[in-house]
């Protein structure tokens, strides 16, 4: 993260400080992006521009000084500024100020979370001198973006940077106070970057303000870390919901009383169906129990995706597939934990039960809850995966591994099919499971195969016991335990596959008649529609489908097959239906 003192964001602005301090103060350069694309981010609009889009706004007038919004309440929408000037800052939750922009005639004055029905502010704008600017609210921001593609490009990247650097800087969210890893801190963090939130850690044993907070505060172990808002709530060691809740992203209210779509998971599958149903008019709301993203979200650099040679992240690909679906007018639940389906439809709606106890009434259902790979128990396996922990092995990775050991933990098939796969690469391949051989769980004919190999080492009653690296070179070394005599042994090796299995999260699935196969995976193909599900109206995309080809591209794919079956079974029940 970049560091700019206080001090200087205070006198000169973070957008000012970035153009002209960015040589003096250290910024990684992952923030680069963000100033080279500085006029993208404030641009005007000329006039010829603004008379296009006065259709879709009010004029309204500010006296010098009167708040136009303010952090952590409810906005009314973007203010496209027509005279005088609009000062933006943001205030974090101990009242101290970060100026963000000025904007003058021309420019526009919102960003990301401004496109939500009901959005919360994350900064303040007050007029400077008399303004006159053209409101907007957020439905008509949509409609602007769809009906001007053009000028709707130009405001969408500037919001979507807008974002990106609240988050580079630290201003407009919630302070977090706590020791730096601990675990609750890290959890809340995790929640927060994973949805796309600003905001900033401050370590009591090391900052002084943060320090005073605690003094002044005095939590007991368990209250900590504390969390601070821009609205100055303070919550105690929140769960994630309720930081959601006092944060103003998880609405009081779903908008709708009965959705065409309610879309369950927000993975790759889950955003890739909210895309093209809310683009093809429907209305969509989509819940999850965690972040958008799904697992893909975890994914450090996804090398295989269409579209993207040198790679993308999991989080950077599917933010924008979220601020995509956005943009269209999905609604978003999240962290909403949906608890249970009822596909009886007595008013002819399904009903979802969510954690909190509300009802989702809506005309079908997207299962789009994904499959959890398992994962043996190894301390700090997370922070090699994608940097030497895979759960697949494509071209791609063989070219990681080839004329290198590598490892394949399990005994099923597929580990028996990477296996021989990667012997063609590696230049050894030991295969290690926990058990005393393969032919309970692996396919005779690769079993045979696997003995003629001479680059596979089977290695039974074998398991991982640590795995070491950095964060710059990722895997390193692995060491594993012979469970027949404890015998510990490390090596230099840097691929490990894993193919232990995977979990299908459909248990809020019990007792609602959709067919699932032994394992959980949902069985689809009624009516030769390869994401129909069982249940009509019910359907299924991505990992969570029995299937499925376990990928970001084909969960995508999916999705945009989803609709097209959505089309078709919400054309035939029009008539049933209440609207
Ligand atoms: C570390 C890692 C790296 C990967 N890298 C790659 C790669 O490089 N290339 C590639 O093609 N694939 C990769 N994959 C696989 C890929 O991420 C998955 O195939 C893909 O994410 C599946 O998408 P999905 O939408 O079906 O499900 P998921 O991504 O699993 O999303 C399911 C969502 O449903 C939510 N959910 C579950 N239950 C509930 C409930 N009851 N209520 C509400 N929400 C719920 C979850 O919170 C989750 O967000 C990787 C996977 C991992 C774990």
């Amino acid at each position: 993260m970049a560091s700019l003192p206080p001090a200087v964001l205070r006198t000169a602005g973070i957008l000012e400080t970035a153009m002209t301090r960015s040589e003096t103060y250290a910024v990684d350069a992952a923030a680069r992006p963000f100033y080279v694309r500085l006029d993208e981010a404030f641009p005007a609009l000329t006039d010829t521009q603004i008379a296009r889009i006065r259709r879709f706004g009010s004029a309204r007038r500010f006296a010098d000084g009167e708040l136009l919004f303010e952090a952590g309440k409810r906005r009314s929408g973007m203010f496209i500024v027509l005279s005088g000037q609009i000062a933006v800052t943001a205030r974090d939750g101990l009242g101290r100020i970060t100026p963000v922009a000025d904007q003058g005639p021309g420019q526009f004055v919102a960003e990301l979370g401004t496109l939500a029905d009901d959005p919360t502010s994350l900064a303040d704008g007050r007029a400077e001198g008399d303004v006159e600017a053209l409101l907007i609210p957020p439905e008509k921001i949509r409609a602007l973006m769809v009906e001007e593609a053009d000028l709707g490009e130009r405001i969408m990247r500037a919001l979507v940077l807008r974002r990106v650097a609240l988050i580079e800087f630290e201003a407009g969210g919630p302070l977090v106070i706590g020791a730096a890893a601990s675990r609750d801190v890290v959890r809340l963090v995790d929640f927060l970057r994973r949805n796309g939130h600003p905001h900033r850690v401050l370590d009591p044993a090391v900052d002084p303000a943060a320090a005073d907070v605690v003094a002044r505060l005095s939590p007991v172990s368990s209250e900590l870390p504390l969390v601070i808002c821009p609205n100055g709530d303070i919550l105690r060691n929140p769960n994630q919901a309720a930081l959601a809740h006092a944060l103003g992203l998880l609405g009081d209210r779903l908008l709708r009383s009965a959705y065409d779509v309610a879309i369950v998971g927000c993975g790759p599958a889950g955003l890739s169906t909210a895309v093209y149903a809310a683009s093809e008019g429907l209305s969509v709301v989509v819940l999850d129990a965690h972040a958008f993203g799904g697992q893909a979200g975890a994914s450090a650099r996804i090398e295989n995706c269409f579209g993207f040679p040198t790679g993308i992240s999991g989080v950077a690909l599917t933010a924008r597939a979220y601020a995509q679906a956005r943009k269209f007018g999905a609604e978003f639940a999240i962290p909403v934990e949906v608890k249970e389906l009822d596909c009886t439809r007595k008013d002819g709606l399904f009903s979802l039960l969510l954690e909190d106890g509300r009802h989702v009434r809506t005309r079908t259902v997207v299962v789009a809850t994904g499959a959890r790979y398992r994962r043996p128990a190894i301390e700090n396996l997370a922070a090699f995966e994608g940097r030497g922990v895979w759960y697949w092995a494509s071209p791609f990775e063989a070219k990681l591994c080839a004329g290198q050991e590598v490892i394949i933990v399990g005994g099923g098939n597929s580990a028996g099919q990477a296996a021989v796969f990667l012997a063609g690469h590696a230049a050894r391949v030991r295969m290690m499971v926990r058990g005393s051989g393969l032919a309970a769980s692996m396919s005779s004919y690769l079993i045979q195969r696997i003995a003629a190999n001479s680059s596979i080492d089977v290695m039974t009653a074998t398991e991982i016991v640590a795995l070491e690296g950095s964060p710059e070179l990722g895997l390193e070394r692995v060491r594993w335990r012979s469970r027949r005599d404890d015998a510990e042994t490390t090596a230099p090796i840097a691929n490990v596959f894993l193919f232990l299995g995977a979990d299908p999260a459909t248990s809020w699935l019990a007792g609602s008649g959709v067919a699932l196969d032994p394992l959980g995976f949902v069985i689809t193909g009624s009516g030769g529609l390869p994401v129909a599900s069982s249940i009509p109206g019910v359907f299924a995309a991505g990992d969570v489908r029995l299937g499925s080809v376990k990928r970001v591209g084909s969960a995508i794919g999916e999705g945009a097959q989803v609709v097209a079956a959505l089309h078709s079974f919400l054309e035939a029940n029009t008539l049933t239906a209440p609207g």
